[in-house]
């Protein structure tokens, strides 16, 4: 497995003109931008698995209810170890 990790983002938050979204497990910040900036990019889906790379979403993979097992570079494991 190559340096991905799989993070279950929560919803958004909006503070000041930033836009803020940590993962609801491990806390990591998933997205902090600059609302008035050039470059606006829409949140991750929240309650969804969603696999990163480099700091960027790669592949979206369900919501996280529906998985009996979480992928391998699910980041709880990586908190944990
Ligand atoms: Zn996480």
């Amino acid at each position: 497995m190559d340096d991905t990790v799989t993070h279950v983002p929560s919803p958004p938050l909006v503070y000041k003109q930033r836009m803020i979204q940590r993962c609801a497990v491990c806390g990591d910040k998933l997205l902090d931008i600059n609302l008035n900036g050039d470059e606006v990019q829409p949140a991750h889906p929240d309650g969804e698995l969603v696999r990163f790379k480099n700091r960027k979403s790669v592949k979206i993979m369900g919501e996280y209810e529906r998985f009996n097992n979480v992928p391998p570079d699910f980041c709880i494991v990586l908190v944990e170890n």
